[in-house]
């Protein structure tokens, strides 16, 4: 079953002189390269290629392709990544020669088409956020993060007050004190209270004038919207710091409520998730922020302008924190939320939102039967389960459902975060899974836990590699192949 080729790599593939096509010499004469280059500018030699048949480098890549999960082979519930459905439509105008071949420097006369694109997604943003300073160019939700930061730092600068804290809730992703220790804040925690929301009592000890940011989640990655979240983000703004809201959750709350409106000064979202463009891999995503009108100034530039029919690129701003990337982003990303977002419309949009917290909602009165789910009677478009119990009585972790849930066709629900729960198990099916999957899914969960243990343990048994170390591989790496 397990493919031997496909465990090679294409070097080792390799025969010499093998070759995919073999063409007749030409019959003009061919100048010398050496006639047409500077000789220190020649190669020594041809590069060290792979030398195959077409038809195995066909099957080399193809079989590779098969070796991983995608959305679009299962059903793909990690939660807090949101990887709903890529419409293919989208992909394929990203790949139109119009946007795709387009080069940075051009003369924005010629890419006035390209510059309203690029306009009118900062405006939905701005009116989906309810903050309308937009700036595109953050390459990911953590470059957001990041580069938020940053514009809060220097609002702070420009009013003289030396605040250097960060607060980040519990439940944060890690990417929140990350991006604050980066800025060069101290960070502190705030914890959650029993009812995994922001313990307002916690925030008040912990809030004073050297706080500058508080970095909170909203719904949080309990799944969770904040009942007091108006309360929590006075009490900052009382206090004369601002809130950061970190829009990877936007999923449950387009069209429904503007985090501009509850009190958010500033976030970012990830179109990668929200606007289901493809991601995982480490491919490109992209953080457009968002922030209110008066701290619009200090945006990196350059930001899209329009003046009557003609769009440009706007460099000025004595303000400005500056460029944080270069050139203009990740444009392909944002071009597919683009397309994402007119397709919707204000209407679809709210629709999205409500599908996703409907989904998610049918599969946690489900998932409900099997594990325990510490918090909330019902959820916004994520929920979060425990393997606590399981692994109590039958030696069942988080890791080993994640492992054999593999076996059944599924790609595992994310573990082990947020930390606030013990063995978590995060499950976030998205607004483009049917019914019938979520049933499947839920009662492979139910067959996992009640097969024989050491079945379980040795999971997964269909895939390519089993178990591999993780430390590991992430402290280890082996990345480069030497002959
Ligand atoms: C995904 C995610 C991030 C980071 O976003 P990237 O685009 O992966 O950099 C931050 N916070 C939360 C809650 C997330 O789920």
């Amino acid at each position: 079953m397990r493919n031997q080729q496909a465990t090679k790599l294409i070097f080792e593939l390799s025969r010499p002189g093998r070759r995919a096509a073999v063409l007749d010499p030409p019959d003009l004469p061919v100048p010398e390269a050496s006639d047409c280059l500077p000789a220190e500018h020649l190669a020594d030699g041809p590069p060290p290629l792979p030398e195959l048949a077409e038809g195995d480098v066909v099957r080399h890549f193809v079989n590779l392709s098969t070796q991983n999960m995608s959305v679009d082979t299962h059903f793909y519930p990690l939660g807090s990544c949101t990887m709903k459905y890529n419409p293919k439509r989208n992909e394929r105008l990203a790949s139109l020669p119009g946007f795709a071949a387009v080069h940075p420097l051009q003369d924005e006369a010629t890419t006035q088409g390209w510059l309203r694109v690029l306009y009118e997604l900062q405006q939905m943003l701005g009116e989906i956020s309810g903050l309308p300073g937009v700036s595109l160019q953050p390459a990911a939700g953590a470059h957001g993060e990041l580069t938020a930061l940053m514009v809060a730092a220097a609002h702070f600068r420009q009013r003289g007050e030396a605040r250097d804290i960060v607060l980040t809730a519990d439940s944060a992703h890690g990417t929140n004190p990350a991006s604050a220790a980066m800025v060069g804040y101290e960070t502190r925690t705030v914890v959650s209270g029993p009812d995994g929301l922001v313990d307002v009592d916690d925030l008040r000890a912990k809030l004073d004038d050297r706080v500058a940011v508080f970095m909170l989640t909203n719904p949080n990655t309990l799944g969770l919207f904040d009942s007091r979240i108006r309360e929590i983000t006075s009490m900052v703004h009382d206090r004369g710091g601002l809130i950061y809201l970190d829009g990877a959750n936007m999923n449950a709350i387009l069209g429904i409520v503007r985090p501009g409106d509850f009190g958010a000064d500033l976030m970012h979202y990830n179109p990668h998730k929200t606007f289901s463009g493809p991601h995982g891999g480490g491919g490109p995503g992209a953080g457009p922020i968002c922030v209110r009108e008066d701290l619009a100034r200090f945006l990196p530039r350059p930001i899209v302008r329009r003046d009557g029919d003609r769009y440009f690129w706007d460099e000025e701003g004595e303000d400005s924190i500056g460029r944080v990337r270069s050139f203009f982003g990740n444009q392909g990303i944002l071009l597919r939320a683009f397309a994402y977002l007119r397709t919707y419309g204000g209407d679809g949009l709210r629709q999205v939102s409500e599908d996703a917290v409907l989904g998610a909602n049918y599969l946690l009165s489900r998932v409900r039967h099997i594990l325990d789910v510490p918090h909330g009677e019902r959820c916004m478009h994520e929920f979060v389960a425990t393997a606590a119990r399981l692994k109590k009585e039958r030696g069942l972790s988080a890791m080993d459902l994640a492992k054999r849930i593999l076996d059944f066709g599924f790609h595992a629900p994310t573990v082990y975060f947020p930390l606030v729960v013990e063995e978590a198990v995060m499950i976030e099916p998205t607004e483009t899974e049917s019914k019938e999957t979520l049933d499947a899914f839920a009662e492979a969960l139910f067959r996992v836990t009640e097969e024989a243990v050491d079945l379980v343990k040795d999971a997964p048994h269909t895939t390519r590699i089993s178990r591999p170390d993780d430390v590991a591989a992430s402290r280890r790496p082996v990345i480069r192949w030497t002959p």
